[in-house]
C-alpha cells in the first residue's frame, strides 16, 4: 500500500501530495505545525495538539480553512488510512500560494498537510543510560520578537542550537532565553530533580507549551512528587539531582551529561524512571 497523505480536503498517494513554490510556508516559514504520536491506532492527546495548532494559526493571523472537529477527524482518517499503530504524525498548515512579497493578504489557499509515519525512535542506549547535552551559545527567541509558545514553520533558532549540539556530539542542546535563564532543548522541554522536587522553566521563560510536558506535570501530581514552574539558571541544572527531556518524539529521555558536568549520579535517577514508567502506561490507557 501506497503512502497516503492528506492535502487539499483529501487522502492521495504520497507522490502526488505537492505544494506550490509560491506557497509562502516555503518562501517565508509561514505557517504553523504539530508532531503527534499514535499508540495501538489511538492519536494521544489529539484534542490538546489540535487546540494548539489552532492557538498558533492564531497568533499569527492565519485561518484553518478547517474546524478543529473536522481537523481532528482528518488527523485520525490518515493514521487509519496509512495503517499506523505506533507512528508519528505531521500536520502543517502554510499561508498558501502568494506573490513573492511578504503581503500574507496575496496568500489564497493555505494548505492543510498530514502525513502520517512510522516513528524513528532515540537509540534504546539513550533511554537507558541518559544523553548529554551542550549548552548552545543561540539563545531562544525573545518572546516580544516570535514567541516561542507559536509552533511556527520557522524553526531556525532552534536549528542553529541543534547544529551547535551536533558539532559537540549532542543530540539535544540546552537553549537559554534573553534573561539568561533555562528554556528548553531545540525539540523538548526540559524537567529537573532536586531533593525530590520536580522543577521546569514556567511559560514565560519562552518555551513551547509541550503537550508532554503538561502530561509529565500531571503524572507527577498523581504521583505526589511536588512540582514546581519556576524560572531556572544553568546552575540549578549543574547542581540538579536529575535531569530528563519530554517531548511527543523523544518521549520521557534522561539527561547525565551537561557541558561536561555529570548530573547527580550520572544515571537516570528513580524519580525519572518511575515517570518513564507512568508515561508509557499513560499513552496506552
Ligand atoms: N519545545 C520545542 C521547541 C518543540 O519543538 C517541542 C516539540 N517537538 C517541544 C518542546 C515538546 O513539545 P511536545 O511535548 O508537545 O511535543
Amino acid at each position: 500500500m501506497s503512502r497516503q497523505v492528506y492535502i487539499s480536503g483529501k487522502l492521495v498517494p504520497a507522490e502526488q501530495a505537492t505544494v506550490s513554490v509560491f506557497d509562502h510556508g516555503l518562501l517565508y516559514g509561514d505557517g504553523v505545525f504539530e508532531g503527534l504520536r499514535s499508540y495501538g491506532r489511538k492519536v494521544f492527546r489529539l484534542a490538546e495538539h489540535v487546540e494548539r495548532l489552532f492557538d498558533s494559526a492564531r497568533a499569527i493571523r492565519l485561518e484553518i480553512p478547517l474546524s478543529p472537529e473536522a481537523m481532528a477527524k482528518a488527523i485520525n482518517e490518515t493514521v487509519a488510512a496509512n495503517g499506523i499503530d505506533d507512528g508519528y504524525i505531521r500536520t502543517v498548515v502554510t499561508r498558501g500560494a502568494g506573490t513573492l512579497g511578504l503581503d500574507p493578504n496575496r496568500c489564497s489557499d493555505p494548505q492543510v498537510i498530514i502525513i502520517a509515519d512510522s516513528i524513528r525512535l532515540y537509540p534504546k542506549e539513550f533511554y537507558d543510560n541518559g544523553l548529554e547535552l551542550i549548552t548552545s551559545s543561540v539563545i531562544r527567541n525573545h518572546p516580544a520578537a516570535l514567541s516561542p509558545r507559536i509552533k511556527s514553520l520557522n524553526y531556525l533558532n532552534n536549528i542553529l542550537a541543534k547544529i551547535e549540539g551536533l558539532k559537540a556530539g549532542c543530540v539535544e542542546a540546552l537553549m537559554l532565553n534573553h534573561k539568561g535563564e533555562v528554556a528548553e532543548c531545540t525539540g523538548d522541554n526540559i524537567f529537573l530533580v532536586k531533593h525530590g522536587q520536580l522543577s521546569t522553566p514556567p511559560l514565560d521563560a519562552g518555551i513551547l507549551e509541550g503537550v508532554t510536558r503538561n502530561a509529565v506535570l500531571e503524572l507527577a501530581r498523581d504521583a505526589r512528587i511536588p512540582t514546581s514552574e519556576r524560572p531556572l539558571t544553568k546552575h540549578d541544572v549543574y547542581v540538579a539531582d536529575e535531569c530528563f527531556l519530554t517531548g511527543t518524539a523523544a518521549e520521557v529521555v534522561p539527561v547525565v551529561k551537561v557541558d561536561d558536568r555529570i548530573i547527580g549520579s550520572g544515571k537516570p535517577g528513580p524519580i525519572t524512571k518511575d515517570l518513564t514508567d507512568r508515561f508509557h502506561e499513560m499513552v496506552r490507557r
